[in-house]
């Protein structure tokens, strides 16, 4: 392998370029390529569930496109460019009959859409929004009327109900959830957080999915699993997302929820790396900023020279519902584990203890989160620091 090869990183979403940031502040030489599938903007995805609360159009969401970011980072870009394959033995990435070496490969490919069945998902009526191109086609959607139907109810979709009020539009909410957030919060905050929304005008439909979407006219239908029929202008499905890993797992890496690497994360395959939402990190899948900036920086020092785990402390959620504020860090549950919940109307303290009284993880809502940093200070690390580092 040349020495001149590149370092290749493949995806242009806040993994992707935080980590070209990262390897810049440290190494102006480095010779660097993204290659993306879209466009190359950068712009910060949580953004795309604030839209009417900040007052932001789609084109006001990006920051830079694709020759400015090429110039900031010295890096080679290309751009509408989907990588097909990988030879790890040749240590060359494949875009159709095209072969490029590199010298080491980051994936920071991102995670797709989970896909509701094809009778709703087909329907033209109903929008994913997973990046800033999505986001553009579901505000040129929203001119279809006021009324909008949420399919899911977890992080962004309670997101996206406080958003589309603020921005005075009707919503309706389903789920098969019995509660709002189930993977993040126990039931007196998902309570306190559903309460708050239907304050504000939010309908909810839950402990049932929907079965069917159809266009009508001028309108959609959406038929639910015990028979009854909502009427809505559009439809939005925000039921989750899963690491992207076909490529790697094409290529022979292990993959298990995410893409596989340890602590340095390297994959199993020699200069392979991978870090953001495609990334399962010592078993960790978090696909949320804070723990990406951290892997970008320890990466950026491995590439250049430095060999850097990343460690990871407690690193709690904040779910962006101004009209009842989370912040929560959902525990892996533990024999003997419980939940010590304070309430106050909307305000709600849940703490989740050991056998031995050790803070493992919690929910705040309301008044409550200014106290999530101290909280955050007593729960033992994710990834702690390996000695010596
Ligand atoms: C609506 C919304 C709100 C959110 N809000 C928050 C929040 O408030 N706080 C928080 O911490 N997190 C939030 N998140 C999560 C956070 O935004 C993500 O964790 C983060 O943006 C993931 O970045 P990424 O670079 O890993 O992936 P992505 O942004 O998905 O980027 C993946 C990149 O890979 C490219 N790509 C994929 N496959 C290929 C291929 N084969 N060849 C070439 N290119 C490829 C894509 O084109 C893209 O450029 C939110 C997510 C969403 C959807």
């Amino acid at each position: 392998m040349s020495d001149s090869a590149p370092v290749v990183i493949i995806g242009s979403g806040l993994a992707g370029y935080t980590l070209a940031k990262e390897i810049r502040k440290r190494d102006r030489e480095l010779p660097l390529m993204m290659i993306t599938a879209d466009d190359g903007v950068s712009y910060s995805k949580p953004l795309l569930s604030t839209g009417f609360t900040k007052g932001k159009e789609a084109d006001e969401l990006a920051q830079a496109d694709a020759g400015a970011m090429a110039e900031q980072l010295i890096l080679d870009i290309r751009t509408h460019t989907r990588v097909t394959g990988i030879d790890p033995d040749a240590h060359e990435v494949l875009i159709g009959a095209e072969r490029l070496r590199y010298q080491q490969l980051v994936l920071a490919c991102g995670a797709d859409i989970i896909r509701l069945p094809e009778a709703i998902s087909a329907c033209p009526r109903v929008f994913s929004i997973n990046d800033l191109e999505d986001y553009r086609q579901f505000r040129r959607g929203l001119a279809q009327g006021r009324r909008v139907i949420l399919l899911g109810a977890g992080l962004i979709g309670c997101e996206y109900a406080n958003d589309l009020r603020n921005g005075g539009y009707d919503v309706t909410v389903v789920a098969p959830s019995d509660q709002v957030m189930p993977g993040l919060l126990p039931p007196a905050a998902a309570a306190a957080v559903q309460s708050a929304l239907e304050a504000e005008g939010v309908t909810f439909h839950l402990g049932v999915g929907a079965e069917a979407v159809t266009e009508d006219g001028t309108a959609v239908q959406v038929r639910l699993e015990d028979g009854a029929i909502l009427q809505g202008d559009i439809v939005i499905s925000a039921v989750g997302l899963r690491p992207r890993t076909r490529l790697a797992a094409s290529a022979g890496l292990e993959v298990r929820r995410g893409i596989v690497t340890d602590q340095l994360l390297a994959t199993s395959t020699a200069d392979i790396y991978a870090l953001g939402d495609c990334a399962e990190v010592e078993g960790h899948v978090l696909m949320y900023v804070m723990p990406l900036m951290a892997a970008a920086r320890a990466l950026a020092a491995t590439l250049t020279g430095t060999p850097t785990a990343v460690s990871w402390g407690a690193m709690p959620v904040m779910v962006k519902t101004p009209c009842c504020p989370v912040a929560a860090l959902p525990p892996v549950p533990v024999d003997g584990g419980q939940w010590e919940v304070e309430q106050d109307g909307v305000n709600v303290c849940a703490l989740y203890r050991d056998s031995s009284g050790t803070l493992l993880g919690f929910a705040l809502t309301g008044d409550r989160v200014i106290e999530k940093q101290a909280l955050a200070k007593e729960v033992p690390p994710l990834l702690p620091l390996i000695p010596g580092e």
